[in-house]
């Protein structure tokens, strides 16, 4: 064949692969399809619970074995026993009202990489196997709740954390599993299969604007943030507007002390930046948030007439690296504590989330990614993720043989948006992707010895 049809063919392979893909996300955008054009499918709910399903009966249309463990993470294999297996996978959980790609981009893709390697099969000495996580995003005050539990490193407590007016250990319950696997930090994947994994894949979307202003078609990731993320509440006295003098003599003035905490802290953020630090720092909510104010009512005792008695925020920041994240937040935990006691306000402050990064993944992975993409003709640039995604979990697995070695590939998603109803990625860059992947799972089943 001369390279000019060997490139219609492949153009071709790809424009089908992307008309399935989009076809795909149409299904899906049904399953948890909100009024406003959001997508709300949380963790054990029975929106999830038919995501995944959909997959299930897609893959076994074409010759995948599917198998739910006890926890409901689904896994779905090439066909064939094989005592060893690379793996790829993603999740089809969202957060309330975001969007229909964010984890959905990566089991789509990975699907149609299985579709195209299921011919094949029989010649793979080791297994490839698609995997769906449970609940990978912030909900029931926990992330990567399916991808933990699968390896045993679930935090226990998260049974009683309540969405929606349900604990997770119910939620879990009325989709049809077993929630004592994360009582138990008992793994819900069987330590043969664990040790079975010879690498993990997992496309997503970019969560930001890089690789579509520098027009590429995919990104290889470099390393994957964690986040240290923190409740303060600022307790200082309510008083009269007009008849309380100004100062600090007078005054504990909750609001103003957030406000001086915000700048001082975004001032310190700042001077780490300069010195070559990578990290983010976020406040994403001030005085309203209805589960907050739950547990902190006399903070709807603020109004326009009085010094505000009581204030709250959260702060978020992410890095792939816990040592920095530790160090830095001890620093601005005592940035608020002082700020706090010069303007008279009682600071207490809660850590609420705290999940590991990952500061570098697999170098073998990252080339063969690379080298499929540019073999394949898709341009693309290495990137950092500043966004957690359950490969984390999977390279941070403990296990007698080893750290399971870890590769991600992004897709551009338009103007960067994520975690919203105008959250989208274009089904031929999610196409290429599929296609890169095929490339290196099949590239990682071969590399496989005694498979
Ligand atoms: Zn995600």
């Amino acid at each position: 064949m001369n390279p000019s049809r060997i490139q219609d063919r492949i153009s071709n392979e790809i424009l089908s692969t992307a008309d399935r893909i989009e076809n795909h996300f149409g299904r899906l955008a049904g399953i948890g399809g909100q009024p406003d054009g959001s997508i709300s499918r949380i963790a054990w709910t029975d929106e999830e619970s038919a995501a995944i399903a959909y997959v299930r009966s897609e893959g076994e249309s074409f010759g995948l074995e599917g198998r739910y463990d006890p926890i409901g993470n689904l896994v779905m294999s090439l066909p064939g026993m094989h005592r060893q297996r690379v793996l790829v996978g993603s999740h089809l959980d969202s957060v309330p009202h975001g969007g229909n790609y964010d984890g959905a981009a990566g089991v789509v893709a990975g699907l149609e990489a299985l579709r195209m390697l299921v011919d094949q099969a029989e010649e793979l000495p080791a297994g490839v196997d698609l995997v769906v996580w449970r609940g990978e995003e912030h909900t029931y005050n926990a992330v990567y709740k399916g991808s933990s539990a699968a390896f045993g490193c679930s935090e226990t407590h998260i049974l009683h954390n309540v969405y929606g007016g349900v604990s997770l250990r119910d939620a879990i319950v009325q989709q049809g599993f077993d929630p004592s696997y994360i009582d138990e930090c008992r793994p819900s994947f069987d330590d043969v299969y664990i040790e079975s994994i010879r690498g993990y894949l997992e496309l997503h979307i970019e969560q930001g604007v890089r690789l579509e202003r520098e027009r590429h078609d995919l990104g290889i990731v470099t390393s994957i943030a964690g986040d240290r993320r923190f409740l303060v509440v600022l307790e200082g006295r309510f008083d009269h507007s007009g008849a309380t003098p100004m100062g600090t003599t007078y005054r504990n003035d909750s609001n103003l002390a957030l406000a001086h905490i915000l700048t001082r802290i975004d001032a310190l953020a700042e001077s780490r930046r300069r010195g070559g630090e990578e990290f983010t720092q976020t406040v994403g909510i001030i005085n309203a948030d209805p589960e907050i104010d739950r547990k902190f009512p006399s903070v709807h005792g603020n109004s326009v007439t009085k010094v505000s008695g009581m204030a709250y925020f959260t702060l978020d920041i992410m890095s792939s690296s816990d040592e920095f994240m530790d160090a830095y937040a001890a620093e601005v935990l005592r940035e608020i504590w002082r700020t706090a006691k010069e303007f008279g306000v009682k600071a207490s402050i809660e850590q609420t989330d705290g999940a590991p990064g990952l500061g570098s993944l697999d170098a073998d992975i990252r080339a063969k990614l690379g080298d499929a993409a540019d073999r394949l003709g898709y341009s693309n640039a290495e990137l950092t993720s500043g966004a957690g995604h359950d490969a984390v979990v999977v390279g941070l697995a403990e296990r007698s043989n080893g750290r399971i070695p870890v590769g991600m590939l992004f897709v551009p998603c338009r103007k960067g948006i994520s975690h919203a109803r105008e959250e989208h990625a274009e089904p031929d860059h999610i196409a290429k992707g599929a296609d890169v992947l095929r490339d290196v799972l099949s590239s990682l089943a071969r590399s496989v010895e005694g498979g």
